[in-house]
């Protein structure tokens, strides 16, 4: 059991208030709130050892370097991956994405075939139409359901031996159903295409084990996480690692330079030119701990109880209606007001110091499935409570008497 009063005190911007209210911060999916350890280790960082890392001789570069390369092995050991080498440290979620899909532009031809599908975040969209462009390969969609989840058959029938690559997400942004990458993993390797599980949206409710998946590639953003933006990472298998070419020229990812002919570094420095962003890299470090402190599973069942309480009480509120319903779900509830715009309900939400996304929620296809402009976004986290969850579905129903 969670003593979820303590674990709100590790946050200090859940005290805050807005506009004359307390926060009721509702908007996980989009970025998570930061906890005091990872500011103070962020502050320390500044303070105590700033300095380029991987260059210097002198003490704070090889502190830095040090406790830098201690984070990329947490990392490394929280999602299992057989080598810290195969942690790619990026700006990230999108930027590793992008880090994969122009790899690929060399190893695809003209009618190659991409699979991704109807639930993608649009960064795991539109890299790939640019590769498509790029390489005359095809991009085919696995079709979702009214209950927000994904038709299996219709994979099944997508794949074939042209198929190269397949990209899904493992939680979806939107509506937080929850992929069965297992199977797509399977099916996609048996007939020989490469996968990548964007897990930006996963890695604040579970714990991937990418070994055990037999992922390909597998992406996060630290600041979904608990972590500060700006900074995520890659997994790559190491054979798939070593085979695509660099993504950024420039210092670090060079062996040697000549104006004939330069070599590349190995993994993973290979893909990491240029100064990274150092603080962020050492405290996503910082925040895997804080995460695995509290626990996954623990987040896992309350979580759920969350979701369980608010689906229930928003469900009885008449004229609304929940967009994502799969029993396989994360802490999202995407919902509407009958014949009310939801940027209307977000905007009066707000005004009771209620914080919730509205919009499409960068899966503009997910919502021209329902023939819908977007949705109102009510993402809870770990630190969230029951109590917070009653003033959403009063704010909710004050919305609904002043807006019909
Ligand atoms: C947030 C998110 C992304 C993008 O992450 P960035 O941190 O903005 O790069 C990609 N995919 C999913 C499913 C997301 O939720």
């Amino acid at each position: 059991m969670l003593n979820i009063q303590d674990i709100r005190k590790d946050f200090p911007i859940l005290s805050r208030e807005v506009n004359g209210k307390p926060l009721v911060y509702f908007d996980n999916a989009a970025t998570s709130q930061t906890p005091q350890q990872v500011i103070d280790a962020i502050t320390s960082y500044y303070s105590g050892y700033n300095a380029n890392i991987h260059r210097g001789v002198h003490t704070l570069s090889q502190e830095a370097t040090d406790l830098y390369e201690q984070s990329r092995q947490k990392i490394q050991a929280h999602f299992n991956a057989k080598f810290s080498h195969e942690i790619i440290l990026t700006s990230g979620a999108t930027d590793s994405i992008n880090l994969v899909a122009n790899g690929f532009s060399s190893l695809l031809k003209k009618g190659d075939e991409i699979i991704v599908s109807a639930l993608e975040h649009h960064s795991n969209i539109v890299p790939w139409q640019m590769l498509c462009e790029r390489t005359g390969s095809v991009l085919k969609v696995i079709p979702m359901n009214a209950d927000g989840e994904l038709v299996m058959d219709e994979f099944d029938n997508l794949l074939s031996k042209n198929t190269k690559l397949v990209f899904v997400n493992h939680i979806s942004n939107a509506l937080g159903t929850i992929n069965p990458i297992e199977y797509i993993i399977e099916k996609a390797h048996a007939v020989g295409a490469a996968v990548l599980i964007d897990g930006a949206q996963a890695c604040p409710h579970v714990k991937p084990d990418v070994q055990a998946l037999d992922v390909d590639f597998y992406v996060a953003s630290a600041h979904k996480m608990c972590g500060p933006t700006g900074v995520g990472m890659l997994y790559g298998k190491e054979a798939w690692l070593n085979k695509l070419p660099p993504y950024q020229g420039g210092g670090e990812m060079i062996a040697e330079v000549t104006f004939e002919k330069t070599t590349y570094a190995d993994l993973p420095h290979k893909f990491e030119a240029g100064t990274p962003n150092i603080a962020g890299g050492i405290v996503f470090g910082t925040a895997i701990d804080y995460m695995n402190a509290i626990g996954f599973d623990n987040i896992a069942v309350y979580e759920h109880e969350l979701l369980e309480y608010a689906t229930e009480k928003l469900t009885a509120i008449e004229g609304l209606k929940i967009y994502g319903t799969s029993k396989h779900k994360t802490s999202v509830i995407s919902f509407n007001l009958d014949h009310i715009h939801p940027y209307d309900v977000g905007t009066i939400l707000d005004k009771l110091g209620i914080a919730v996304r509205t919009g499409h929620h960068c899966a503009q296809p997910i919502m021209d499935f329902y023939r819908i402009p977007g949705t109102v976004r009510a993402s809870f986290a770990f630190y969230n409570t029951k109590q917070e969850i009653d003033a959403l579905v009063e704010g909710v129903k004050k919305a609904k008497m002043m807006l019909s």
